[in-house]
């Protein structure tokens, strides 16, 4: 009988070692799955062309522990309708990317190669010089070819990013790494009358599409006061969606972050003795 019972808790003891052994690698890959799903989706929030109004969204930002890119044509810093260099700074100093658009807001497809070359690297001159990092462009109008290209990588920038290729239909994110990284693609930009719903919905397609990345371009904030706008109110409220949606493994990060690569040093404008 002692026999009897000892054979059978040896016996129960072998089976709870297995439903734990199983348990344990059960709980291992889910781990593991949620540990990949966190890095599926990567959100970047983008400011172009350094509006006044976009400096609001520093604390909005701030609250939510988030941080995003900002795109300044360095050619209008500090004038009426733009930020000032210590605005930037706060921006910067906060964790958010000083990015570079051009000096003067160029459509560089329709310029000579040394013009398009000045309003690139002289923009970009202007941002070390104020000692911020700029490894990220985007192009005016996303407006760009093939020469265009070469002249941000020239430049000494690691990526340029235009305003289109992401759909709903086909292309559902940016990979990870970018196909083309001097030609990163984004959804729609959001406009005035674009609502919250619909930015979040270019976030959940590529959730349910395997992941990758999102950039979500943004020009105002404010009430109508341009066609490219968004009010603060909507911004607040994409933020909190943007937090309560970590869960479904999506985080927020700036482009640089996504990039990677160096800082590269400053490259002058003008290639003395070339004649471009
Ligand atoms: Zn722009």
């Amino acid at each position: 009988m002692q026999t009897h019972v000892a054979r059978n808790i040896v016996k129960h003891s072998r089976l709870i070692l297995v439903a734990v052994l199983i348990a344990g690698g059960a709980f291992l890959l889910l781990q593991h799955a949620k540990a990949s799903a966190a890095v599926q989706t990567v959100v970047t929030i983008e400011f172009d062309d350094g509006n006044a109004d976009q400096y609001q969204a520093l604390a909005m930002l701030n609250a939510h522990g988030m941080h995003a890119t900002f795109y300044v044509n360095t050619g209008f810093i500090g004038d009426s309708s733009h930020m000032s260099w210590s605005q930037l700074q706060d921006l910067y100093a906060g964790g958010n990317e000083i990015a570079g658009h051009t000096l003067t807001h160029a459509n560089l497809k329709h310029l000579k190669t040394a013009d398009a070359r000045n309003e690139v690297c002289q923009d970009r001159d202007n941002l070390l010089a104020h000692n911020f990092q700029p490894t990220s462009f985007a192009y005016p109008f996303g407006s760009f070819d093939a020469g265009t290209e070469q002249i941000v990588a020239a430049c000494g920038y690691n990526s340029g990013r235009g305003v289109s290729g992401v759909n709903d239909t086909k292309v559902f994110a940016e990979t990870i790494p970018p196909a083309d990284v001097y030609a990163t693609r984004t959804p729609p930009n959001p406009k005035q009358g674009t609502t919250d719903a619909t930015i979040e919905g270019y976030v959940m397609a590529a959730e349910q599409h395997g992941g990758g990345w999102v950039q979500l371009v943004f020009h105002h904030i404010c009430n109508s006061c341009d066609a490219y706008s968004i009010t603060a109110t909507n911004f607040q409220a994409l933020l909190n969606w943007l937090q309560a949606d970590a869960t479904n493994g999506s985080v927020v990060e700036t482009t640089a972050q996504v990039i990677g690569g160096p800082v590269n040093p400053p490259v002058p404008p003008t290639i003395i003795g070339v004649n471009v």
